[in-house]
């Protein structure tokens, strides 16, 4: 059986959803997950359509649309309110799965639920810190003192990998991509004139005090972001120094002029989460002897791009599909295969996160007067096509 079992490093998007697959494909599979219980985390965001494909694989999509909220536009504001640009964001029809924001605990809870419900092993507090290979066999050993054997071991361990660490201690390190985050969600009830607000809309606002998002997460909740330019020699003393007050007050002060609902949402937030964002660009490659990286292990986008969960969620389907078609014996061909279907298209989301980024950063007035012309221009231009390539991926498990 041990030289037979997938061990994977982390219980989030990947790992879980690499198990469920794994188990889909009758291989004995464990998960070893750092925190001692399973816990609730980060607020929430928007799962694309390539995304829900693979859930519908797993016959969660129906769950997870009921669960959420569909998007069908992002809308491109400025401060004030004027519009940008609009464009869909691929309803259904077109890519046979929605765009859906959820709450991340609710993601997590549906994928965790699966897998208990499917019998497989979640083991909590099990921190990996060590790897070792030897002969036909790899051994996680945990903070814990404990330690398992297995075939395979698969790094679903997020951006700050320790199996990254372990098998590419060269690797760099994540990146700072350059902003601060904040956010919070309320309850629609929290907020007035909200027939004002379009359940279905994702907006996007960008304005000279920085950028600010919102959109809907179910039908009665309201989810909102900002991001903030802040020199990263700042950034950590930014976030920890600041109490759920003093952060309303900088926002407050910050959004003075920019348009309804953003100084409500602000203001009526009493939790803000934070965050930094990091980034880490598609490493050369993601598997050394019986070792893999998946999801943001090996390559974490920056959030600009909405779709780091979606690429932890394909790379965790195609993975197990080609252990289902190989077997794991033949694990090094499979890895080689892995990377050249993946690595490509991980690093044309890397450029395109690239660019949402500049347009995020605080530019003056007429700077801001030039980019909402470009934007205006280049969304209307590629907003909807350039979404295509994006949205249309599709794995087929049975074939
Ligand atoms: C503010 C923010 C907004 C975002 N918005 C979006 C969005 O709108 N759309 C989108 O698609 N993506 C978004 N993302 C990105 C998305 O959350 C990640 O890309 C996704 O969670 C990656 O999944 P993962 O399984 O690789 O990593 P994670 O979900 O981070 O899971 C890694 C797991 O490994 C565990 N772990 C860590 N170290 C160890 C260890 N040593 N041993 C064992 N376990 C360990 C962790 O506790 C964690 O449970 C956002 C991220 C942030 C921070």
């Amino acid at each position: 059986m041990e030289n037979e079992k997938v061990i994977i490093a982390g219980g989030g998007m990947a790992g879980l959803t690499l198990a469920l697959f794994l188990k889909k494909a009758g291989i004995p599979v464990a998960v070893y997950e750092a925190y001692p219980e399973f816990k609730n985390s980060g607020l929430s965001f928007t799962i694309a359509p390539n995304g829900m494909q693979v859930l519908a694989e797993l016959g969660l999509s129906t769950a997870i649309i009921k669960s959420g909220n569909i998007i069908s536009a992002f809308e491109f504001k400025n401060a004030g309110g004027g519009r940008i640009a609009r464009i869909r964001t691929g309803h259904g029809e077109q890519y046979g799965q929605p765009s859906v924001m959820i709450s991340r605990y609710t993601l997590h809870k549906a994928l965790y639920g699966a897998a208990l419900a499917q019998g497989i092993a979640v083991n909590y507090g099990k921190k990996l810190i060590a790897i070792n290979e030897r002969g036909e066999m790899v051994t996680a050993l945990f903070e814990d003192g404990t330690q398992v054997n297995g075939a395979l071991l698969i790094g679903a361990d997020g951006i700050h990998s320790a199996t990254r660490q372990l098998i590419f201690p060269d690797a760099p390190k994540p990146a700072y991509v350059g902003f601060y985050g904040t956010g919070g969600i309320l309850d629609i009830k929290d907020i007035n004139n909200d027939e004002t607000l379009n359940k279905g809309d994702l907006t996007l606002v960008y304005g000279n005090a920085g950028f600010f998002g919102y959109g809907f997460d179910k039908p009665d909740e309201i989810l909102w972001w900002s991001s903030l330019e802040v020199p990263e020699n700042e950034v950590k003393s930014f976030v920890t120094n600041n109490t759920d007050d003093q952060i309303r007050n900088r926002l407050l002060d910050l959004f003075a002029d920019y348009h309804h609902p953003v100084k409500e949402l602000v203001a009526k937030t009493k939790q803000f989460a934070q965050t930094i964002s990091y980034q880490i660009a598609p490493l050369d490659g993601w598997h050394k002897g019986r070792v893999i990286l998946i999801g943001d292990a090996g390559h974490a986008l920056s959030t600009t791009s909405g779709q780091g969960a979606s690429m932890a969620f394909e790379d965790a389907m195609f993975l197990a599909k080609l252990f289902k078609d190989n077997g794991i014996a033949n694990y090094q061909q499979i890895f080689k295969l892995f990377e050249a279907e993946r690595m490509p298209r991980l690093k044309k989301f890397f450029e395109a996160a690239k660019r949402g980024n500049s347009d995020k950063k605080v530019t003056g007035t007429f700077g801001l007067f030039i980019k909402e012309k470009m934007m205006a221009f280049f969304i209307g231009l590629f907003g909807e096509k350039g979404l295509k390539w994006q949205y249309s991926y599709k794995i087929n498990w049975n074939k």
